[in-house]
């Protein structure tokens, strides 16, 4: 004789947090195939959603832009908020509170700090540095305050052409620095090294029209 069982699902809510919980973990960074996720997006489209007696019912033609437009409203006359703020009052407050009070950091620098390094600037120049910060300046003034490369005056840098550390006699030369963006400071050593004949180009430019 074969028994079948039958096992019917009760289960605790409880226990079905920890089961959902054990699938989602389960299932994130797993990656999905092309097929699969198009599979997933047609199922997703003519999809039906369950109420609350168990009854299933189509979101209707054009609820999702509807609802985005009731929300954008909702944002532009103030309606909803993001976040949650402080009233003036307590702002002030909290500032009375915090002010004068030193902060946990206070006076921990160089061998006092946690991330001190020994004293490995050497190589790299301090940005603090009287010196460093006047040739950044004047670099920035031969340029305008502009990225030489693509007129950006946003998130500028003063960039060293011959590098800082292998050309110390050059560290403050108004000639070896350019005027950057972030977007056009070469992050690797090998566009840094590519783009040298390109950036004294710009600059010898430059200096001749000053
Ligand atoms: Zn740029």
């Amino acid at each position: 004789m074969t028994v079948i069982k039958v096992y019917i699902m009760n289960i605790s809510k409880e226990n079905l947090k920890i089961r959902n919980e054990r699938i989602r973990k389960s299932l994130t960074g797993r990656k999905l195939s092309d097929s699969h996720k198009l599979k997933l997006s047609l199922a997703k489209k003519g999809k039906t959603y369950p109420n609350s007696l168990g009854r299933t019912y189509k979101m209707p033609e054009g609820f999702g832009a509807k609802m985005s437009k009731l929300r954008k409203e909702e944002w532009a006359t103030g309606v909803r908020k993001s976040g949650w703020h402080h009233s003036e009052e307590a702002k002030n407050k909290i500032s009375i509170a915090s002010t004068g009070r030193p902060g946990p950091m206070l006076g921990r620098t160089g061998d006092l700090h946690w991330n001190w390094k020994g004293g490995i600037s050497k190589d790299v120049h301090s940005v603090s540095e009287p010196k460093y910060k006047e040739w950044r300046m004047s670099v920035f003034k031969r340029d305008n305050f502009q990225c030489k490369i693509c007129k950006s005056k946003v998130g500028l840098q003063a960039h060293h052409i011959l590098k800082w550390a292998d050309f110390p006699e050059l560290r403050y030369d108004i000639n070896n620095g350019i005027t950057l963006c972030r977007a056009h400071h070469p992050r690797k050593v090998a566009e840094e090294k590519r783009l040298i004949p390109t950036f004294q180009e710009l600059v010898s430019v430059s200096t001749d029209s000053y």
